[in-house]
């Protein structure tokens, strides 16, 4: 990125805003946001965690709607089941998000972290909105904390604390019910705890972990722990939007003293009334007032009133250009819009742009990166469609068994030895049985109990196949079999079938 002028040039870049000289940790005060892009956020964030909380309850066909249970290797997503076989499919899957999300960076920059990450809705929207509602803004936060201990510090305390730790306890119970279903955790929640002590262990540690990140890591899990920050450098370049301080409009900066407010008021009345062809403002006063401006030094809009430092919970200064630290929750947008509107300057001095849209004034977020991540996006999400339409809910592979030849049997039939793995990947007993379309004089006999397969499971077993003598033309004959399960086509293969006869290949339909 190019160079943007500052004030505080190179500090900012020797130590992270959370961080003092000595090393230690600098507890971020964030005062409290308020405005349009907040507003957003919220409705976006009540959205968001109605489906987060929501979705756990929900099933289909009397399975859960999503399920992503990793210890028993059970997946079910919009009711969809999968197995370990379709591991291709998450990997895909996996891919495409990758993908995206850099896609998404590259064009929009690090917006999904300030709008739709988990970690900022419920550390913003959820924790921080509780710490406001029991020890006030920022400037009372501190002064709480630094106060000697009163019965009234205590309970705020207390209170703060309780519900921080009964918020924990709800996202561990909800975080659970992803893994093992919601009635697995109910048996959790209402049977005496030896019954599940493993499962009331996880719970306590889940609690625990969500404690510790909304009460004390908090931003720090933004700031040096995530790695898609890191990856930011990486991905942004000087067309992605993100959240940017209009340095050209904003520099130099300075405070705004009172004589120079009412000049501008002054001007902008003045500027007012001579477009409306008023003659409030003679031509000559106007000159006037233009020839005072113009002899005074030149000044950014920026009045240098630190509002937008105060409001960032990373605790950076946007200022200072596009920083790692910035999740771009816009909190610093509706400080900036607050201050503009009171000086009467048009809002966006820090607004959602690019480099190129501040020093060029041009805005292209389609770059020749963005179309070629958008490209192999494009044939991922082609690939993974095409794989999951024709995903069976059974594989099965047919094997002539190796080093046996064919027998003839006294009723006439050639018979082959076969050996057949089915590859269950439903949530169901599936009883399979083989036939070959249109030709009933084909037998299969298996080898002791009919083929079945177990949910989730592979079966294997052996199965005789039978044709007549006076059918076989051909030492080796292709057949394709189809595959029932519960009486419904689920799979096709193919094999071979070797008889007396030699000559060429044919296939059998
Ligand atoms: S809120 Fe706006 S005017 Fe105030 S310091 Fe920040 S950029 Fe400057
Ligand atoms: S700089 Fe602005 S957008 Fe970035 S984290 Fe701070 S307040 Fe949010």
């Amino acid at each position: 990125m190019g160079v943007i002028r500052t004030q505080d040039e190179k500090g900012y870049r020797d130590q992270i805003s959370t961080v003092d000289n000595s090393g230690k940790r600098v507890w971020i005060y964030p005062k409290k946001p308020k405005g349009k892009f907040y507003n957003y956020r919220k409705y976006v964030s009540y959205i968001l965690l109605t489906i987060l909380f929501g979705l756990p309850f929900l099933s289909y066909n009397g399975k859960p709607l999503v399920l992503l249970n990793v210890l028993e290797t059970e997946f079910i997503i919009f009711g969809i089941y999968f197995s370990p076989q379709d591991f291709h499919l998450f990997v895909i899957a996996m891919l495409i998000g990758i993908i995206f999300i850099a896609l998404f960076t590259v064009v929009y920059g690090r917006l999904f972290c300030g709008w739709v990450c988990p970690q900022t809705i419920f550390m913003e929207m959820v924790f921080r909105r509780i710490e406001y509602w029991i020890e006030g803004d920022a400037n009372a936060q501190k002064r709480l904390n630094k106060s000697e201990w009163t019965t009234g510090k205590l309970w705020k305390k207390i209170l703060k604390q309780s519900l921080f730790i009964l918020i924990s306890v709800l996202i561990a119970h909800t975080f659970l019910s992803y893994i093992i279903g919601i009635e697995e955790v109910w048996s959790i929640v209402t049977d005496p705890i030896g019954e599940h002590l493993g499962g009331f262990i996880a719970m306590v540690i889940f609690t625990g972990m969500f404690y510790g990140v909304f009460s004390v890591l908090r931003e720090q899990v933004c700031t040096t722990i995530c790695p898609y920050g890191r990856l930011q450098g990486v991905l942004l370049d000087e067309d992605s939007l993100a959240v940017t301080y209009d340095f050209e409009r904003g520099e130099p900066r300075g405070k705004l003293v009172k004589h120079r407010k009412e000049k501008k008021r002054d001007l902008t009345d003045g500027v007012h009334a001579l477009k409306q062809s008023v003659s409030a403002y003679p031509a000559d006063a106007l000159k006037t007032m233009f020839k005072d401006l113009e002899s005074e030094p030149r000044q950014g809009d920026c009045v240098d009133c630190g509002l937008c430092v105060q409001v960032c919970p990373t605790g950076i200064d946007i200022r200072n250009g596009v920083q790692l630290e910035c999740i771009n929750c816009t909190a610093c947008m509706d400080a900036c819009d607050e201050v503009m509107v009171k000086i009467y300057k048009p809002e966006g001095l820090i607004r959602i742009d690019s480099y190129n849209g501040v020093v060029q004034k041009k805005k292209s977020v389609w770059t020749a990166r963005a179309a070629a991540y958008s490209a192999v996006l494009i044939i991922l999400i082609g690939l993974e469609s095409f794989l999951f339409i024709s995903r069976s809910d059974v594989e099965t592979l047919l094997l002539r068994t190796p080093g046996m030849t064919y027998q003839t049997s006294e009723d006439g039939y050639i018979s082959n030895l076969y050996n057949y793995q089915l590859i269950n990947k439903t949530d169901m007993q599936v009883d399979v049985t083989f036939k070959v379309e249109g030709i009933d004089y084909i037998v299969f006999e298996p080898i002791g109990n009919p083929p079945t397969t177990i949910k989730n499971a592979t079966t294997e077993g052996a199965v005789f196949i039978k044709i007549p003598k006076d059918k076989l033309t051909e030492r080796s004959t292709k057949i394709e079999v189809q595959v029932y399960g519960n009486g419904k086509l689920i799979d096709e293969t193919e094999t071979s079938f070797l008889g007396p006869i030699k000559s060429s290949r044919k296939i059998i339909k």
